[in-house]
């Protein structure tokens, strides 16, 4: 567990607190936690609005052992980037698209969200307030996680008293730190990680333990990660534990829809957009196994991984390997992405949202 380690004392910092960046082997940086300084808080009793939050240090927080998160998963978490440019302006990419997830996710586990405005205005303020962890450009990206959960105590099934919404950060390298930078993935035909009418499409605490172990199963297999097929007929495609899945064939990108089994990523919903401006066909159907294995290029996109090329896909006894490299779609599409997110080229989209340096207190 990380304890709160006030920044005037840590060991970590070689001054006061207002150097520019925080002591961090920058190159070394994964998909890990480095606590950073502070986090944000807000409370909300069920049936009011949320509280003005607060900026509070970075540390455990106390709750009760009868609370709706601890004992029934009543939670939400969301997951977005701030990112640093050559002129030093830190930016985030779509955090209203974050913040209305949330609140979709709200809706279905009985729970009052923050409004978009307080989501995106807790995420700035946990942002500049950890300021310095936001890695230098091309090092990385400052990975903000926001969390609802149901922290008031209830002992019978029902939605919790009170809600609390905290924001947190750390300091992200790769997601998926492979020495090729591509992915191998594992078609599961054993478990299913979501199906219709349940919470697939909702970023709910609930879904991501249950993934953990076909997960593992796939990696002491050498994959690098899982494909889930539809709950319902075990014959389309999905999505990865925590990325979305495009497959291209000639002029044509084909993603399964957002029909509420799969988590409608914001990547995603970006990177339709952009594979449309850049003179492809996008179609959002049903993706069959059969059609995943004829492919000619396969990608995944998610935050934390951005845009990543899948160099294998293996079903049952078969692999079928793809193509990869320079030339391909995904590798122009990350760029493009990358550009935008990294302050590169002007973003035309108005995806990103400037961090105020002023306000900083
Ligand atoms: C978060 C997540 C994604 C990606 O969503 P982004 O908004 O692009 O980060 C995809 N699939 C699952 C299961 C997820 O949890």
């Amino acid at each position: 567990m990380a304890t709160y380690v006030h920044p005037s004392s840590s060991p970590l910092l070689t001054s006061e607190g207002d150097e520019k960046y925080a002591n961090v082997k920058w190159e070394e940086l994964g998909f890990a936690l480095t606590p950073t300084d502070y986090m944000y808080v807000a409370k909300c009793k069920q049936g009011e609005s949320f509280s003005e939050g607060n900026i509070a240090p970075y540390g455990d927080i106390s709750i009760s052992p009868c609370s709706a998160i601890f004992n029934y998963g009543q939670g939400l978490f969301e997951g977005l980037k701030a990112y640093r440019a050559e002129d030093d302006r830190i930016r985030l990419f779509r955090p209203d698209q974050n913040a209305l997830r949330m609140q979709t996710g709200a809706e279905r586990l009985c729970m009052t969200s923050p409004s978009v405005e307080q989501f995106v205005e807790a995420v700035k303020l946990t942002v500049l307030a950890n300021k310095k962890w936001v890695p230098p450009p091309g090092k990385g990206t400052l990975y903000v996680r926001p969390l609802l959960i149901g922290s008031g105590a209830i002992l019978g099934l029902a939605s919790a008293p009170e809600y609390t919404f905290l924001v947190y950060a750390s300091p992200v390298g790769e997601y998926h730190k492979v020495s090729s930078g591509l992915l191998n993935l594992e078609v599961n035909h054993k478990y299913r990680r979501s199906h219709s009418g349940g919470t697939g499409g909702v970023k709910s605490c609930t879904n991501y333990c249950p993934v953990v172990k076909p997960f593992l199963e796939a990696k002491s297999s050498g994959f690098s990660d899982v494909l889930f097929l539809d709950a319902a007929t075990g014959r389309n495609i999905e999505e990865i534990s925590t990325c979305n899945i495009f497959i291209v064939k000639g002029n044509i990108v084909s993603t399964p829809p957002t029909s509420g089994t799969i988590l409608p990523g914001i990547t995603r919903k970006s990177i339709i957009e952009l594979a449309r401006d850049t003179g492809y066909q996008v179609q959002e159907r049903d993706v069959s196994v059969d059609e995943l294995l004829e492919a000619e290029e396969v990608f995944c996109t998610g935050t934390a991984t951005v845009v990543k090329a899948v160099e294998t896909v293996t079903f049952h006894d078969k692999k079928v390997k793809y193509k990869t490299g320079e030339e391909t779609l995904s590798t122009k599409l990350y760029t493009v992405l990358t550009n935008i997110q990294m302050g590169v080229v002007e973003d035309k989209k108005g995806w990103m949202v400037e961090i105020n340096h002023k306000c900083q207190g």
